[in-house]
C-alpha cells in the first residue's frame, strides 16, 4: 500500500504533462533517448509507473464530523473501515479526560497478523510516529502523543495482547527524537534498546541498511523529524549539513539518509525473507508530498512525488524478480489532497526584471503563451542541443530553468512568489514579524525574492497552506485489482484490502477470527 500523504491527480497531471511536454521536445530533436526509446506516430511508449496501472478508482476523504480531514483521521478510515474524527488514530473520539482510553478499532496491521500471523512493513519519510504510520498500531484520539505512538510499534496496546502483537517486521524513517533517551521519547526511555530487546536489529544510515541482515526484524531510524527530501538529498545536498538531525542524538548531520526506494526495496526483501508462507502486508509513506506542499514548495513536493512513483517501479522490478509480482496487490493512492494546479508558466527572468507587483505579474503566461516545460532541458540557457533526458530516472534534468510552471491554489497564507525553486532549502513562506501579535503571519521577506505579493485567504493566524476536499486517486495492480475501480468512501479502501487478503475467513490456526466475535465493535 503506497500512501502520497497529500497527493491528487492535479499534481500526478502536473508531472505527467511535464514529461509530455518533455517527449514532445524529444521527438522534435531527436535526441539520444528517441532512438532507445521508441515513439510510434507521436505516442510515448513511457509514462509514470503509476500510470500504467490497469485500475483507478476515486475515494473519498470526508470524516465523521467534518468534510476536510487531517492524516490521522483518513489513515484511521484507509486502515480500519472506520471513520473517525481529525487528530483520531485507530478510536472512536470520545468525551473522557484521558486520550488514551476512547474505543479502539483493530487495524488491517492487526487483523493481517492476527489471522494469518503475517509479516507486517511499515515505511515512511516522516518523522515515524506521524499520523500516517502511526495509524498501523496506534490508539489514541491525540495523534501528537508521540512517545506513546512508538510505544505502540513495538509493544501494541495494554490489555489486548491476546492480539499476539509483536511488532511489525519492519519500521523505517525519521524521528529518531522519540527513540534516544530524552524528554521526547515515552518515559524518557531509549527506545533503540528496547526494540533491541525484542531481536530488532536497529541500523540509522542508509550504509547500515543495505548491508542488514534481512532474516531479522528491523528498525531503521535515520533522522531527527522528518527525514530529508529528495531534492535536498539528490539536487541541492548543501541543505543536508548544519541540520543537527543525526538520529543517533549527538548533534551531527545525518548525511547518509536512505531514500523512499532504498527503504521500501529493503523493507520488502525483509518481509518477503521473513514470511514468504504467510505473506506481508506494507505500508509505504511519501510523507513529505504533503509536508511541503503544506509551505507552498512546489519543487519539493513534486520531487517527493516523482520519487514515490521511481519507488513505484523499482518495487515491481524487485518483485517480478523474485516471483512475487503475479501474487502480491498494490494499490497507490493518497489520505487527503492540497489545492494545487498548474496553470501555465512564469518567465522568471522578465519577472525578476519587473519593478512592480503589477508588471510582475505580466510574466505570467496562459493558454498559448505557456509553451513547453524546460525542465528536461540540463542546460538552463534553454540549449536545445543539450538536452538531457534525466538518465531515465523521470526527474527533472534542471529544477530551476527561465521558463517555470505557474503552480498554486487557494487556502494560502500571505507570501511573496516567484515561482522559482527554493535552493536554500524548504520554504518558508509566512512568518510572525517583529510589532505583530504572535497569532499573525505575514510574508517572509527572505522568501521568494524579487517576486510579487500574493493576499492570502486563510486566518492570519496560518502560516501554511491546509487540505482540500477533492477525492483522490486509487490506482490499483494485483489479483484484487478489480474491487478497487470505481468511486467510493476511504473507508472502503480498507473493506477492500480485507476482502483481497481474506481476512473475514478462518484463520491459519482454523479458528474462525471473525472480528466481531472477539469483542471488536464491528
Ligand atoms: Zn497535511
Amino acid at each position: 500500500m503506497f500512501i502520497g500523504d497529500g497527493m491528487t491527480t492535479n499534481m500526478i497531471t502536473g508531472e505527467l504533462s511535464l514529461y509530455l511536454d518533455a517527449r514532445t521536445l524529444l521527438t522534435r530533436i531527436a535526441a539520444a533517448r528517441l532512438i532507445a526509446h521508441k515513439s510510434i506516430n507521436g505516442k510515448y511508449q513511457s509514462t509514470m509507473a503509476m500510470d500504467k496501472f490497469p485500475v483507478l478508482g476515486h475515494q473519498m476523504t470526508h470524516s465523521l464530523d467534518s468534510y476536510i480531514t487531517d492524516s490521522a483521521n483518513s489513515a484511521t478510515a484507509l486502515y480500519t473501515g472506520h471513520k473517525s474524527t481529525v487528530n483520531a488514530l485507530g478510536v472512536y473520539a470520545d468525551s473522557s479526560k484521558s486520550p488514551a482510553d476512547d474505543p479502539k478499532i483493530e487495524t488491517i496491521a492487526e487483523i493481517f497478523r492476527r489471522v494469518w500471523q503475517g509479516g507486517v512493513g511499515i515505511v515512511s519519510t516522516a518523522f515515524i510516529a506521524d499520523a500516517t504510520p502511526a495509524a498501523l498500531t496506534a490508539h489514541t484520539r491525540d495523534r501528537g502523543r508521540y512517545g506513546e505512538v512508538v510505544d505502540s510499534f513495538l509493544n501494541g496496546i495494554t490489555n489486548y495482547t491476546w492480539t499476539n502483537w509483536t511488532g511489525p517486521d519492519v519500521l523505517f524513517g525519521g524521528g529518531a527524537e522519540q527513540f534516544y533517551p530524552n524528554r521526547a521519547s515515552f518515559q524518557g526511555k531509549d527506545y533503540y534498546a528496547e526494540f533491541a530487546k525484542k531481536g530488532y536489529n536497529v541500523v540509522l544510515n542508509n550504509t547500515a541498511l543495505q548491508k542488514t541482515n534481512t532474516s531479522t526484524k528491523t528498525l531503521g531510524i535515520f533522522s531527527v523529524s522528518n527525514m530529508a527530501k529528495w531534492l535536498d538529498r539528490n539536487v541541492y545536498t548543501k541543505n543536508l549539513l548544519a541540520q543537527k538531525n543525526s538520529p543517533d542524538g549527538s548533534g551531527g548531520d545525518a548525511k547518509d539518509q536512505p531514500g523512499l526506494k532504498e527503504m521500501t526495496l529493503k523493507a520488502i526483501e525483509i518481509l518477503n525473507k521473513r514470511h514468504s508462507k504467510e505473506g506481508f502486508f506494507i505500508m509505504s509513506e511519501a510523507a513529505s508530498i504533503d509536508k511541503q506542499m503544506h509551505v507552498l514548495d512546489y519543487d519539493r513536493a513534486l520531487g517527493e512525488l516523482l520519487e514515490l512513483d521511481d519507488t513505484i517501479k523499482a518495487t515491481l522490478e524487485y518483485l517480478k524478480q523474485i516471483g512475487q509480482l503475479q501474487d502480491t496487490q498494490i494499490i497507490v493512492t493518497a489520505d487527503h489532497g492540497h489545492g494545487f494546479d498548474v496553470m501555465g508558466s512564469v518567465d522568471t527572468k522578465y519577472l525578476q526584471a519587473q519593478k512592480t507587483d503589477r508588471k510582475k505579474r505580466n510574466a505570467v503566461g496562459t493558454y498559448q503563451e505557456s509553451g513547453l516545460s524546460q525542465y528536461t532541458v540540463a542546460d538552463p540557457r534553454g540549449n536545445m542541443s543539450a538536452l538531457v533526458y534525466t538518465n531515465g530516472t523521470h526527474f527533472p534534468a534542471n529544477w530551476d530553468p527561465r521558463y517555470t510552471l505557474f503552480s498554486g491554489l487557494g487556502a494560502d497564507p500571505d507570501r511573496r512568489e516567484n515561482y522559482q525553486v527554493h535552493q536554500d532549502g524548504p520554504r518558508v513562506p509566512a512568518l510572525n514579524r517583529t510589532g505583530l501579535p504572535v497569532t499573525d503571519f505575514y510574508v517572509n521577506d527572505k522568501d521568494s525574492v524579487g517576486g510579487f505579493i500574493v493576499n492570502g485567504t486563510l486566518p492570519v493566524s496560518a502560516d501554511q497552506g491546509v487540505h482540500s476536499l477533492t477525492d483522490v486517486p486509487v490506482f490499483a495492480q494485483g489479483p484484487c485489482q478489480d474491487l478497487f475501480g470505481g468511486v467510493y468512501g476511504n473507508v472502503d479502501v480498507f473493506f477492500r484490502m480485507a476482502q483481497c487478503l481474506g481476512l473475514s475467513r478462518p484463520g491459519a490456526n482454523g479458528k474462525h477470527n471473525n472480528s466481531s466475535s472477539r469483542g471488536w465493535n464491528g
